[in-house]
């Protein structure tokens, strides 16, 4: 029987475990290898003192199915909440010193609801006017992968992206528009303009087309959770795996072709040998440990980059905040000149995230604009947190908890090129037999993705190895044995 290693204990690892499981009715032979003493990656989620805190992902895109899907296979459903609906505004924007609400009907970057756009003094009439003239800036007729940036200025104008698109893309990608990639982050986009030419026209028909949500269901929410955070996921999926796969606090030192099989070093002295392995660790680990396999494949690998970022959760008693926290917070365009890039109302977002008499907010920092903070030690970081949140919401309370999380090297940067960068990684993947590449620094970074991709390499694996045991039980059958 064919021997699969996982490389990876994140939401990626784990779900391309579960699902090999699942494909191959209890019969795959796998070991999963993480090199820290938890499993989750960049999931984790924190209890204290009635806070809860989540250090990395606080929650999921519910449009994307694979994590929905997956939390209703593990039992989870009733444990799924949505974020708060009823909220006047959703979120905010700092401009000049102050908060303004996005405009009702924002649909990323483009106004789709007139009035409330015309009424709101987040952007000048000049920067309304441009963005307004969206509807007759001709389409592109280049079919090049163009930056988000350019998208943007090109269609609805600089400032457009200095307020909106600019810092909705540090919040989500911790990235610099100038070089996101808009083929790999929001195709949607580059489809609506070569389809329909103008985005504004577009979504305003779209939008009067779409009937009302039939139900206030839970699973109406863009944005899900699990009640005891994320970690709730990662940990239900670790008790659904064989206990004697999983090899943790023992770190992949390298990979080497050995005869048919590869030889795994491992950090505690051991080799294992492996027929297939499933790389779901980020890219540049990745490249590390295929460098002797193949030295181009590794060099492309590196040529997906990833920047650092840094959350810091503050909990403080309701009564010494002023502030009615009456969104889902706010983000921070880079013209401000602050530490931070965005900050989350987490306790307005989502139910159980606080103690009654408390609130918890988490603030953003780092990403490819500004990534040396990140070095900087978690109780300066705190320090940043609580001066920003001072002088942007007025908060001068001492915090009642204070968590911050660093997290080194932890956002591939879609660039652009970067479907090509992929394509080309897949061509020379697919030359080695045995060798998959799934996670978050290829088609889609959210959680989602990486569960998407956690199945889809599980599926490849064991049609595979059913193809290749199917070939060799042929041959064999005909063959003649000699009696
Ligand atoms: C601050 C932050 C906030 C985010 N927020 C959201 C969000 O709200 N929603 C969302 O959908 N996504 C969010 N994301 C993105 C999402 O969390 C990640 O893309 C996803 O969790 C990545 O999962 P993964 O399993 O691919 O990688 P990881 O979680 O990085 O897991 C890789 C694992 O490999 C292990 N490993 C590395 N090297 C070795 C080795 N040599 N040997 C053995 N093991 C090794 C690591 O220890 C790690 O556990 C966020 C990311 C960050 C950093």
């Amino acid at each position: 029987m064919s021997k699969t290693v996982i490389i990876g204990g994140g939401i990626t690892g784990l779900a391309t475990a579960y699902y090999l499981q699942e494909y191959a009715a209890g019969t795959a032979e796998y070991t999963l290898i993480e090199g820290s003493p938890l499993l989750g990656g960049k999931i984790t989620s924190t209890h204290e003192n009635g806070f809860l805190v989540e250090g990395g992902p606080d929650s999921f895109l519910a449009q994307k199915k694979a994590t929905l899907d997956l939390c209703t296979a593990l039992g989870l459903d009733d444990q799924l909440i949505g974020s708060n609906g009823g909220q006047q505004i959703s979120t905010y924007v700092l401009s000049e010193h102050r908060l303004h609400p996005m405009p009702e009907g924002m649909m990323l970057m483009a106004p789709t609801m007139i009035l409330p756009f015309l009424r709101s003094r987040l952007i000048s009439w000049p920067g309304k006017l441009r963005m307004g003239m969206e509807i007759f800036v001709p389409r592109t007729t280049s079919k090049a992968d163009e930056s988000l940036a350019s998208f943007v200025r090109r269609r609805l104008g600089a400032e457009a992206l200095d307020k909106i698109a600019a810092p909705l893309m540090a919040g989500i990608h911790a990235a610099d528009p100038e070089k996101l990639s808009l083929q790999s982050t929001f195709p949607v986009f580059v489809e609506m303009e070569t389809t329909h030419r103008s985005l504004l026209l577009k979504m305003m028909k779209t939008k009067k087309t779409q009937a009302s949500p039939a139900s206030t269901s839970k699973r109406t929410s863009m944005f899900m959770t699990l009640r005891g955070g994320l970690q709730q996921l990662t940990e239900a999926i670790a008790a659904r795996l064989n206990p004697k796969a999983l090899r943790l606090n023992c770190r992949v030192l390298s990979v080497t072709p050995d005869a048919n099989h590869y030889r795994i070093a491992l950090s505690d002295g051991t080799n294992i040998l492996a027929d297939d392995i499933v790389f779901a660790t980020p890219a540049y680990i990745t490249a590390d440990l295929l460098q002797r396999t193949n030295f181009q494949l590794a060099e492309k690998l590196r040529g997906i980059r990833y920047t650092s970022t840094a959350t810091v959760s503050l909990g403080f008693k309701r009564v010494d905040v002023a502030h009615p926290l009456n969104g889902f917070g706010f983000i921070v365009p880079q013209s401000e000149g602050r530490k931070i890039t965005a900050c989350s109302w987490s306790s307005t977002k989502f139910m159980h995230r606080a103690p009654d008499d408390c609130i918890l907010i988490r603030v953003f920092m780092g990403g490819a604009l500004a990534e040396d903070i990140v070095e900087m030690d978690e109780a300066a970081l705190v320090r940043i947190a609580r001066r920003e949140l001072q002088e942007i919401m007025g908060i001068s309370a001492t915090p009642v908890l204070a968590k911050a999380y660093r997290w080194h090297k932890s956002n591939p940067q879609y660039e652009v090129g970067h479907r090509a960068l992929v394509s080309e990684i897949e061509q020379i993947v697919a030359t080695h037999s045995g060798i998959y590449l799934a996670g978050a620094a290829y088609h889609g970074s959210g959680i989602p993705d990486c569960i998407q991709s956690g199945m889809k390499t599980a599926l490849q694996i064991v049609q595979m190895q059913r193809h290749t045991n199917r070939a060799f039980t042929d041959t064999f059958s005909s063959v003649s044995v000699p009696s």
